[in-house]
């Protein structure tokens, strides 16, 4: 976010710039307006006369545009061409980063919890569990290490779930569960939104579980009723795991 602002910022100036040569209102004697190169950027005083006036074009609001676009036919000389080239790939650079900045905001998720090792991955088979495989993936980690919300999502179910022990389970907004097993404690009710890094509860050692571990389960909207490996999950929000 902080890039995608940063960014944003230098290109909206620039436009400003960009902008205040396009315009035809302009009556400045020529000799006001003679192009000069002032670190990379072709500026006049007349520019920047412009740009001053323009300033306050820079606050913007969700609903407008950053900034007005610029025709290359309102250049009348090559180096206003020049400023509205830049002008134009800087506000694209600007417009791209700020939307990489949001997705990556939205999409990136977190660790769920600290200081662990995995002790089981999904898939993995064994007698300890009733369907014959592991469902889910076993972060070890001490009693009462906080347990987060690894993405954005809702709170939909929490309470005692037989093997899982204490449970909670966090509604994505695809529709999604990412379900938080064997907690010592829960600190989170149904219907919360909760933001990713949000703390949930502490891990623990409840229900069909041995040794102090969070036992994480990814469920798809389509089949709530059995687990799918987390690992592409993850991947998919930017986390290699395992
Ligand atoms: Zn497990």
């Amino acid at each position: 976010m902080i890039v995608g602002a940063a960014l944003l910022v230098a290109a909206v100036g620039t436009a400003t710039v960009g902008q205040a040569i396009a315009g035809d209102d302009d009556t400045r004697p020529a000799a006001d307006r003679t192009p000069t190169v002032d670190g990379g950027y072709v500026v006049n005083t007349a520019t920047l006369a412009l740009a001053s006036r323009d300033a306050t074009k820079i606050s913007r609001s969700a609903t407008r545009p950053a900034t007005v676009p610029v025709n290359k036919k309102d250049a009348t000389t090559k180096a206003e061409r020049r400023v509205l080239v830049r002008y134009n790939l800087l506000r694209e650079a600007a417009d791209n980063a700020e939307k990489f900045a949001k997705r990556l905001s939205s999409n990136q998720w977190v660790l769920p919890t600290t200081g662990f090792r995995f002790t089981a991955m999904f898939g993995v088979a064994g007698p300890y569990w009733a369907s014959g495989y592991h469902t889910g993936i076993d972060f070890a980690t001490a009693y009462g290490t906080p347990v987060v919300a690894v993405g954005n999502g809702t709170v939909v179910q929490t309470g005692w779930d037989g093997p899982y022990g204490n449970q909670i389970r966090v509604q994505l907004p695809n529709g999604d569960q990412v379900w938080y097993n064997h907690l010592s404690a829960i600190e989170v009710t149904p219907g919360t939104p909760v933001l990713k890094g949000q703390p949930l509860g502490r891990v623990g050692d409840t229900g069909n579980s041995y040794g102090y571990h969070l036992h994480l389960e990814y469920r798809l909207a389509s089949d709530l009723s059995s687990a799918v490996d987390p690992v592409p999950y993850f991947r998919d929000h930017g986390l290699s795991i395992g």
